[in-house]
């Protein structure tokens, strides 16, 4: 294993347990003279792998059984619109939170499908971005659906509860931490997020949908996004990413082995503490959220002075912190800290944080 520390947002690191059981069998797959991508989706190794998988997620996640759990293309953005071509016709009403550049993504495409309304953004509080509570006061009641992302990958700002909707199904963007600790499935209509944060490699997306919720697409509706087809293919309609899917599998293995999402929960929050005190117990360095609202997933930190940004960047990639440069879109650094991540690596991060700080405060 190398001394390198990986905070990438995404396509983010995987755990090291995952990536040598990977490169042990690379070639040569549970002794078939081949690797996992080169069989086919249709064989019955694979076809095992692919239901292993979803048995594994379904545990996981404690999904019941009133959910299908499907296995697609198209990334995050893919969902964006696959939602509102599967669950509202374009005269239907979806409502939106933005409470950061995804969710602000989301709402735009599904402008493209239907009257898409916000009804909750990102507020001020002391000077320091936060969420406001959505009651059901706040919901029509005849919205096809009310979309939000608990956990916005570029803003690090998160929050833990749900939005009072109502009889409106909730629909939920977790890219960025489904796995990262216990959810309660049964009170969503559709989860989903793209594979490549907490799940496994890019070019999978996972969905949990609600039975009442599949059936009900648009007749335009590119057959590969409809959630029928995609359900009575048992995610095999077309050719899908297989490999990402089986290492899926691996990454879900690997999570049962150590202690499940309560145990993730637990050192995640652990993590994040670790990295926060460190940023709040200095002057040097500060974070733009609430601490109500701050993401246990990704911590987006600022330098009390910017001209110091890029040797912040060019000596912490030295020192085998990698992928500290903040979303172009809102500067400073970011520290992803996803359930691969070690607390030794944020520790790492903490003691260059404070070196640097001392040499250049
Ligand atoms: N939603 C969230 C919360 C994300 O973090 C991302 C990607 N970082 C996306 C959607 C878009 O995902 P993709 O690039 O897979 O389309």
């Amino acid at each position: 294993m190398s001394n390198v520390f990986n905070f990438s947002a995404g396509p983010a690191m995987l755990p090291a347990e995952v990536m040598q059981q990977a490169q042990a069998e690379f070639l040569n797959w549970r002794d078939s003279g081949c690797s996992v991508m080169e069989v086919s989706h249709r064989g019955k190794d694979f076809i095992e792998v692919a239901a292993t998988a979803e048995q594994d997620l379904r545990d996981l996640l404690n999904v019941p059984e009133n959910y299908k759990v499907l296995f697609a293309h198209g990334g995050g953005r893919g969902q964006f619109a696959s939602v509102p071509l599967n669950i509202s016709t374009s005269s239907d009403t979806s409502l939106h939170m933005v409470t950061g550049s995804w969710s602000k993504g989301a709402v735009a495409e599904a402008a493209k499908y239907n009257n898409a309304k916000v009804i909750g953004e990102t507020i001020e509080v002391d000077g320091l971005q936060a969420v406001a509570k959505v009651t059901e006061a706040d919901v029509d009641q005849s919205a096809a659906y009310l979309h939000f992302c608990p956990n916005e990958t570029v803003d690090g700002v998160a929050f833990d509860w749900l939005p009072e909707s109502g009889n409106v199904p909730l629909v939920s963007d977790m890219s960025s931490c489904i796995l990262s600790k216990p959810l309660d499935v049964s009170a969503h209509g559709i989860i989903y997020a793209g594979a490549q944060k907490n799940i496994g490699p890019s070019g999978l997306s996972v969905l949990i949908v609600r039975d009442d919720l599949i059936g009900k697409a648009r007749k335009e509706t590119p057959s590969i996004f409809d959630y029928e087809l995609m359900a009575k293919h048992d995610s095999m309609y077309n050719t899908p990413p297989t490999f990402s899917w089986y290492l899926a599998g691996l990454v879900f293995k690997w999570l049962k082995s150590n202690g499940g999402l309560t145990a993730m929960q637990q050192r995640n929050e652990a993590k994040a503490a670790l990295l926060y005190g460190a940023i709040d117990g200095s002057d040097f360095y500060s974070n733009p959220v609430h601490p109500d609202n701050r993401s246990i997933m990704n911590v987006p930190f600022h330098l009390a002075d910017d001209s110091l940004n890029q040797k912040f960047l060019e000596q912490s990639d030295a020192a085998g912190l990698k992928a500290l440069k903040g979303h172009r879109s809102v500067g400073g650094m970011r520290a992803s800290i996803y359930n691969a991540m070690s607390v030794e690596g944020v520790a790492a991060l903490v003691e260059f944080m404070k070196q640097f700080e001392k040499e250049n405060g």
